[in-house]
């Protein structure tokens, strides 16, 4: 009997449960559906969802001689037809646990009712599903050490190989796959991301995980330098799922065993991977998270909205080396090192008392490897309104930071003053009426005062709240 794959962050053979289920079914479909709720994604990740379509579609072509279809619409509306048209009786689908996606999934499924076509959500984007780690009392974990310790225990599920047996069926209608273009509306800015990005697609992953590997030694002590090329770049590829969290498991584990000077570089390497497992595992317990702040007091914080200081963060013209050399960063590659996200946005929340909202949508829109598990928990860590986030008061100071991990100011001068500067004026709109050279701040009051401020903030705030 024909099956339906329908794909959504999921573009790969191995490790893949839907595409293995779908193959024992008979001939494979496999359906892009180009919805609301994707258009409505932010315009790097949209970008880079559109590359990754097209690699597996390559891939797809290169194993079966077929392409993806690609449909616009919403999936409620096209699969129970095209089940019908098809004579298929099951839709397969790895379960993205995104809310959006998951009110899609309920949508489609009411749709489909109790007719002769079932819906049929597989697990593959996390370690483990997540129904299997539970607190003593039953619930899901707040705290990241016992959380990693539990899975860790409970011993990740194993990955799949790769179908053997493949029937695919012809693609349907014109849409191709290779030629669309998901954020046609982007900043001028999308060639000179081209030029930037990073290989796309399943190859591409596995090569970079070899790659990484083969340095993982170096990790833990190079992890925090951005002026180094020294952490996996897997994250891409794991949000669009082109290589699965336990193939990586398993593949690190493996080489860390078998080489015993890894060992430590493959355990902080994997302890990473778990902070994106515990970010689902809180957005699965709280899916206002991207909203919300986790602790509900923090609601009440006299964050400050949209302001003409929030918006020279956005545009990387704060002044301050580190902050504006990570925001320039992002703008032109789609990434940024995990330390400089923490500082940038440590200064939006902290220096400039701006609601972290306003950053975790500037972040949504900017970044390539957008998650929103990641990126919510990581925005409510830094604001200090997340269940296990550093406390408020613990404010980073860039100056130094960036003599701690960018000591000879490589990082910093490639954005500031070298290439990086100049791809990044190159992706600017007239409109923003930028200064041609990036000028320092005088940064010691700004500093001083920005600190100042969010400690007061943060007093009145508990004094109000009857805290203290
Ligand atoms: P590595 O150091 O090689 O780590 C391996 C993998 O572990 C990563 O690919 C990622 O999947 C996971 N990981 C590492 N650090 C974290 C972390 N702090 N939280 C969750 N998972 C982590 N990561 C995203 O993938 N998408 C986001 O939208 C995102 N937004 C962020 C927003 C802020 C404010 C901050 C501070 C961090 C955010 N991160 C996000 C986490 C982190 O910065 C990136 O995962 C990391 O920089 C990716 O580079 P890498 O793959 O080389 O990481």
């Amino acid at each position: 009997m024909p099956a339906i794959l329908w794909l959504c962050r999921d573009f790969r053979f191995d490790d893949n449960a839907a595409l293995s289920a779908a193959c024992a079914d008979g001939p494979v479909l496999p359906v892009f559906i180009l919805d609301a709720a994707t258009r409505a994604q932010g315009s790097a990740s949209r970008w880079r969802l559109g590359r990754a379509l097209a690699a597996f579609d390559a891939a797809w072509a290169a194993r079966t001689g077929g392409h993806i279809t690609v449909l616009e619409g919403e999936a409620a509306d096209l699969l129970p037809a095209l089940a019908t048209r098809l004579g298929a009786t099951s839709i397969h689908q790895n379960d993205w646990p995104a809310p959006a996606q998951q009110r899609v999934q309920a949508a489609l499924s009411d749709a489909l009712g109790g007719g002769p076509v079932r819906l049929h959500l597989h697990p593959g984007h996390l370690l483990i599903h997540p129904s299997r780690i539970r607190t003593g009392a039953g619930g899901s974990y707040k705290v990241y050490t016992p959380f990693a310790r539990a899975v860790r225990q409970a011993g990740p599920d194993r990955p799949l190989a790769p179908p053997g047996q493949l029937t695919a069926l012809p693609a349907i209608g014109d849409l191709r796959a290779g030629t669309l273009n998901l954020a046609p509306d982007m900043y001028r800015g999308a060639a000179v991301l081209a030029e930037h990005a990073l290989p796309a697609g399943e190859a591409a992953a596995f090569g970079r995980l070899e790659d990484f590997l083969d340095c993982v030694r170096d990790y833990p002590s190079h992890r925090d330098r951005p002026d180094i090329d020294a952490t996996s770049g897997l994250s891409e590829h794991l949000a669009l799922g082109e290589i699965s969290p336990r193939r990586i498991w398993a593949t690190a584990s493996l080489r860390g065993e078998v080489e015993p000077s890894l060992a430590a570089g493959s355990e902080k390497f994997l302890s990473e991977v778990l902070w994106r497992e515990f970010a689902w595992h809180l957005l699965l317990a709280f899916p206002q998270m991207p909203e919300a702040p986790w602790r509900q007091e923090w609601a009440a914080f006299p964050w400050a909205g949209e302001s003409p200081a929030a918006t020279a963060w956005a545009r990387a013209e704060t002044g301050i080396a580190l902050v504006d050399a990570g925001l320039r960063e992002m703008r032109v590659t789609g990434r940024m090192h995990n330390r400089v996200r923490m500082v940038v946005a440590s200064w939006l929340t902290k220096h400039l008392l701006t609601d972290w909202r306003i950053g975790l949508h500037h972040f949504a829109d900017s970044l390539t490897d957008w998650d929103p598990a990641a990126n919510a928990m990581n925005w409510q860590w830094v604001a200090g309104c997340g269940p296990d986030a550093s406390p408020f008061f613990r404010i980073f100071n860039p100056e130094k930071q960036a003599a701690s991990f960018d000591p000879d100011s490589r990082y910093r001068d490639h954005w500031l003053q070298g290439e990086g500067a100049r791809a990044y004026v190159s992706t600017l709109p007239a409109s923003w009426n930028s200064p041609a050279r990036w000028t320092s701040a005088d940064t010691a009051p700004l500093l001083a005062e920005g600190r100042n401020r969010a400690l007061a903030a943060l007093e009145r705030f508990n004094r109000a709240a009857d805290r203290l």
